[in-house]
């Protein structure tokens, strides 16, 4: 069977992005995940690693990506690379991106996104880290000068300077959609959202493909514990297809053109990869209409909340 980590997508640019990529949010030790990437990358062939300065994991992704270049085991520029600007840099994602660039190990990145639509006060924590300032009681700090279309127009610039060869977004509405395609002119490459059988979003799933916008589902399995992978149609189709839960997950998206960012830690799993089939239409729509009475969303981080998304909490 054909492996999923083959197939692609136009973006708006005219590169091709590959629609399976690999999630690399990480809450193993750092050996773990790097075996976990480099399985991905040489067995099971993924040519799409999805990061960001949050995670903290592009040092340990630009090594695996080197040893593995140097080795002849891959050739890391065949690997399409994404990383992300977290909202304490919404007003200086050079400086964000010049972090990224060295970690990583690269001289520019396939795609470049805004990672939320807001934007926090570059304080540092009681641990001395920056990213997420909160006051002695606990709230967020977020920058009230801050506006996440500055931030837009910044990735924009970033892109014409050579150091992302595309530019995109994350967590964004409709409305902030045709707000920064008003104001700039230019209509983002992609808008990386959490999309699954429980949150098939179909609104701005139609908004986005009338634009040409390429969506991409992070959280693909419903995060920590995979929840997605126990919907009753989702295994009566594995069963079906003789696949896994997952592969049924993955074809869903891959079927509706929308890029999926699956992570895993377990190797064994991994190195199987995920095969391609061709799911019927009906039972694309099936897995939509699913989402449409059950809808669920996982991750509810709260910075999302109030920002005018579906089914939040
Ligand atoms: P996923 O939805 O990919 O789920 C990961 C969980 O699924 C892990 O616990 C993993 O366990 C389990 N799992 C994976 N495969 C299987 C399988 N075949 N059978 C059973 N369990 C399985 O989680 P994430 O929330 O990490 O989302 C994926 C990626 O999306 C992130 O890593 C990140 O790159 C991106 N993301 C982006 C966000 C944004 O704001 N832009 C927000 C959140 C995520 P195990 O390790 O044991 O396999």
């Amino acid at each position: 069977m054909t492996s999923a980590s083959s197939v692609t997508v136009k973006l708006n640019t005219g590169a091709e992005i590959p629609l399976l990529g690999f999630g690399t949010v990480s809450e193993e030790n750092v050996e773990t995940f790097k075996e976990a990437l480099t399985a991905a990358l040489v067995d099971a062939k993924y040519k799409h690693v999805d990061t960001a300065w949050w995670y903290n994991t592009e040092p340990y992704i630009g090594e695996v990506l080197e040893s593995l270049d140097k080795s002849g085991q891959i050739k890391k520029d065949d690997i399409f690379i994404t990383t992300k600007v977290w909202p304490c840099y919404w007003n200086d994602p050079e400086n964000s991106v010049e972090i990224s660039l060295k970690n990583l190990k690269l001289d520019k990145v396939d795609l470049l996104l805004q990672h939320w639509p807001v934007c926090f006060q570059k304080v540092e924590d009681s641990n001395g880290r920056v990213g997420l300032p909160k006051d002695a009681a606990g709230n967020i700090l977020y920058d009230k000068d801050g506006d996440y279309l500055v931030t837009y127009k910044k990735l924009l610039k970033l892109k014409d300077e050579g150091k992302a060869k595309a530019i995109g977004v994350s967590n964004f509405t409709i409305e902030m959609l045709e707000r920064v395609i008003k104001e700039t002119n230019v209509v983002p490459a992609c808008n990386q959202v959490e999309m699954h059988p429980h949150l098939p979003q179909l609104d701005l799933y139609n908004y986005c493909t009338k634009k040409g916008i390429v969506l991409e589902a992070f959280s693909p399995f419903g995060s920590s514990g995979a929840p997605n992978l126990k919907i009753p149609l989702v295994k009566e189709l594995a069963s079906k297809y003789d696949v896994t839960p997952a592969d049924i997950i993955v074809n869903y998206s891959i079927a509706k053109k929308i890029v999926i960012l699956p992570r895993s830690s377990n190797v064994e799993r991994i190195k199987k990869g995920y095969k391609l089939i061709s799911l019927e239409k009906s039972e694309v729509e099936a897995l939509d209409q699913f989402g449409v009475a059950h809808p669920q969303r996982f991750v509810n981080d709260p910075w999302g909340k109030n920002l005018g998304f579906e089914h939040w909490g």
